[in-house]
């Protein structure tokens, strides 16, 4: 069996969420019908809906289902930048930074693009956490004209977490509402939205041991977001489409077996990832590791830079040895390109191609950290070798075919 290093990607199903999705797959009901089928439907999905609301530390309303992180973050953004310049034409400014997954990024851009909005990136430092004397000063400068900031929980790439809690002051201050992408931060670490003081979060069910294709937006109760689709009026006429109930159990599942584990399993992956780190910076001395240290980045990441190599040849060189591992970052029909993180923390182009991440989750043990130093060096030999042959025509046709897809 290969080795599975990549769980930040998206991580294999919790025996839990398993048992609660073939339990639900096989009875029928929509939760909107009234019927006997539809009500016990309707019930599974409201005890989910407690389930999740509890393991995030939100009200039960807060919660609005989606398909996934991708639409969460795409209702959060869009919904509140169309909502905030509805009630004041003035509010064009969204306040973003420079890390967040493309989920969050595009659709700040397509607003740009389309809809008139004004984008103000704030700056990371070198570990990709964010600039909060910017932000301030940001803030400071015609607030009344601020939509919204949108600032992840934790950064997909090297696992770095952000002020939040200062992110959310700032704002608060001058009464602008915080949206935060939390997929990776979701099961992962303590999380408390009601007491966090933002306006939206998005988390994803893959990520934690739910399914593919289920996520959430927590919105608080006081906050109106204009709607990104239309229809049944379901999700309090905010989110319409049929409920997925079979998902949704599954994602309840994963999110309560996470929030039952989550501190002694975050001291074990912290310690997994932390024998990773040594170990990874022993076999490869010129690797550097990238993101905040410690109890700064997230417990289940190990991000590095491996000199003079392609990411992309380490990886596939990796899982010719029986690891999966993950560049981090963009790819467009397999070509590589560097990071958008990487470079917004400062590293050059040539440097930031020979990242490699490397994800621990709740199927991952000892062993798999054990094998993963075993197989490092000659790959990594092999991959210098190949040097970073290929690179100039990867420039060329970069942007050219395919489209990226990142995790
Ligand atoms: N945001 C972050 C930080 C992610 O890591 C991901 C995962 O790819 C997403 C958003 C998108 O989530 P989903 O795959 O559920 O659409």
């Amino acid at each position: 069996m290969p080795v599975y290093l990549d769980h930040a990607a998206t991580t294999s199903l919790h025996p839990a969420a398993l048992a609660a999705m073939t339990d639900a797959l096989v009875r029928t009901g929509n939760p909107s019908s009234l019927h006997g089928a539809g009500r016990r439907a309707r019930r599974l999905v409201e005890e989910s809906r407690e389930s999740l609301a509890r393991a995030a530390g939100a009200h039960p309303s807060e919660l609005i289902f989606t398909s996934g992180g991708t639409e969460a973050d795409n209702l959060a953004v869009k919904g509140l930048y169309w909502q905030r310049r509805a009630e004041s034409p003035e509010r064009t400014r969204i306040l973003c930074s420079t890390v967040e997954h493309h989920a969050v990024l595009d659709t700040v851009e397509w607003l740009e693009r389309h809809e008139g909005a004004e984008v103000t990136w704030i700056p990371v430092d070198g570990s990709g956490v964010v600039d909060l004397d910017v932000l301030a000063r940001e803030l400071a400068r015609e607030p009344q004209r601020i939509a919204l900031v949108t600032i992840m929980w934790a950064n997909n790439e090297v696992g770095s977490l952000q002020p939040l809690r200062q992110v959310v002051e700032l704002a608060g201050a001058v009464g602008v509402p915080v949206h935060s992408d939390a997929v990776q931060a979701f099961g992962a670490v303590p999380l408390d939205f009601a007491s966090s003081g933002l306006a939206a979060m998005s988390v994803s069910g893959h990520k934690i041991g739910g399914p593919v294709g289920i996520g959430a937006l927590f919105l608080r109760r006081d906050v109106k977001l204009v709607p990104v689709q239309h229809g049944g009026g379901q999700e309090r006429d905010v989110r319409s489409g049929t409920l997925d109930t079979a998902s949704i159990a599954g994602f309840a599942a994963a999110a309560e077996a996470c929030a039952a584990s989550l501190t002694e399993e975050s001291v074990r992956l912290a310690a997994l990832r932390d024998r990773l780190i040594e170990g990874v910076l022993q076999a490869v001395p010129g690797a550097v590791l990238r993101g905040s240290p410690g109890s700064g980045r997230l417990p289940g990441n190990a991000h590095f830079t491996f000199p003079g190599c392609e990411g992309d040849s380490l990886l596939f060189l990796l899982d010719m040895a029986g690891v999966e591992s993950s560049t981090g970052s963009a790819c467009t029909a397999g070509v590589p390109r560097p990071s958008h993180v990487l470079l917004a923390m400062g590293l050059d182009e040539e440097t930031a191609r020979g990242a490699q991440r490397f994800t621990l989750g709740h199927a991952s043990t000892a062993d798999d950290v054990e094998t993963l130093l075993r197989v490092l060096p000659a790959a990594y030999a092999q991959a210098s070798k190949a040097g970073m042959a290929g690179h100039e025509s990867s420039i060329q046709t970069a942007g050219t075919v395919g489209r990226r897809a990142e995790s």
